[in-house]
């Protein structure tokens, strides 16, 4: 590890990097690194050959980075999308693709990121609370590292995802209450039974999304753009977004940072509320409800957080309805991209904020496509899908009568 600090997100207070320790003694608000010595520079080399870990190692707090325990996650395509800018009506919109990580989301980052530090700290047991993603990205890279898993569902969750865990064969715990309070109750278990817990806003998960941003800096050449787009829960993925791109300008290597939405679900929005009412606390959102399950955290433990960095860099924080959100995900297919619900959410909030003129129509906007379509086949059942059947012998007549009369 290098020398750095654990800083408090809140109130400042410093802790060294050295122990472990999940939040603020003197605050109960989560810590981060400190910012990286200035002079970073992206590392020299080839990306088809590096590990996210190597590229962008000037800013990360590891003196030395494993790459055994990679399973080659980040480096995701940007892609223009033309078609969705015109159809959102705006100036420009990328979709950063997270889907294409090794466990198809955004998570596997931050799960690298906190098993190199589990591991450097001297752990040999990781742990995460999780609906989806997280726990299947964390059983994963734990059985990658020969390490032991211990994951903590939802009693809840749906069948099709509890088995994409257990492949990897973690201990894996479905857990009868409530999600919010599972995550507190974690970190009060970890020190005693020695696990490293990777949760959703973990320090050194943060760290791992940050190369989200360094990405996007390469890709789009460094131009930024006028908003970065955020489907969010815990938090800790758009704080690690703009922490990430903080320490590019901290560096010169942007001239600017972008601006910040924080995309959430109208059955859950707890930030979302928080922002709209000028609060600098969120509130326990009461009955959680959304299609989108991975943006579902009634008391995201970041929350607060977010709500500081969006009120320093004038961001916004909008909610949209799940019918909205199953509209934007047929979008996204139209431009050949099958994502789940949860990455749909930042394209239905494009659209409201431009039709009550909140974007002019000119932006360039950055959308995190933050996980994969058929991790929630159930999402099938809202689009009315069809297919046609006819006899083998019966093809071309059946093709010259349909299309081509
Ligand atoms: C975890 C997750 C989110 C939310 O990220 P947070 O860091 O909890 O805010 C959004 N979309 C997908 C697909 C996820 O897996
Ligand atoms: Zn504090």
């Amino acid at each position: 590890m290098k020398p750095v600090s654990l800083i408090c997100t809140q109130c400042g207070q410093a802790y060294p990097a050295s122990e472990m320790r999940y939040r603020c003694d003197a605050c109960g608000e989560p810590l981060e690194v400190e910012q990286p010595a200035a002079g970073g520079r992206i590392a020299a080399g080839n990306p088809l050959e590096q590990t996210i870990l190597e590229r962008y190692a000037d800013f990360l707090p590891f003196a030395s980075a494993d790459r055994e325990l990679s399973l080659g996650e980040g480096f995701t395509p940007l892609i223009a999308s033309p078609r969705l800018a015109a159809a959102l009506g705006i100036g420009e919109l990328y979709l950063k693709n997270e889907a294409q990580n090794p466990t198809w989301s955004f998570k596997d980052r931050g799960t690298v990121s906190g098993v190199q530090h589990a591991k450097k700290l001297g752990y040999r047991r990781v742990g995460t609370v999780s609906t989806g993603n997280m726990a299947t990205s964390v059983a994963a890279y734990a059985r990658k590292a020969g390490m032991e898993a211990f994951i903590f569902v939802s009693s809840h969750i749906a069948a099709e995802k509890i088995n994409p865990i257990a492949i990897y064969r973690p201990h894996l715990l479905r857990v009868d209450g409530d999600y919010g309070k599972l995550y507190y109750e974690s970190l009060n278990i970890s020190q005693a039974n020695q696990i490293y817990f990777i949760n959703s806003d973990a320090t050194f998960r943060v760290e791992g999304s940050k190369t989200i941003a360094f990405e996007i800096c390469e890709q789009l050449d460094f131009a930024m753009p006028d908003y970065v787009i955020v489907p969010t829960s815990a938090g800790g993925n758009l704080r690690g977004i703009v922490k990430g791109f903080r320490e590019f300008f901290a560096c010169g290597l942007i001239d600017k940072v972008p601006r910040f939405i924080c995309a959430q679900a109208s059955g859950c929005q707890p930030i979302c509320q928080a922002f709209q009412a000028g609060r600098d606390r969120i509130e326990r959102v009461l009955d959680p409800h959304t299609i989108a399950h991975g943006i579902e955290n009634p008391f995201p433990p970041s929350g607060n957080a977010v709500l500081r960095l969006l009120q320093q860099n004038d961001g916004l924080a909008v909610a949209v309805p799940d019918a909205a959100i199953i509209e934007a995900q047929a979008m996204l297919a139209t431009d050949g991209l099958f994502v789940q619900p949860e990455a749909a959410v930042p394209i239905a909030v494009i659209r409201r904020l431009r039709a009550e003129n909140r974007l002019t129509g000119s932006e360039k906007i950055v959308s995190i496509v933050s996980g994969s379509g058929l991790k929630f086949t159930e999402a099938f059942a809202h689009h009315s899908l069809t297919s046609d059947e006819c006899k083998l012998e019966e093809i071309s007549r059946y093709i010259g009568e349909r299309f081509n009369g």
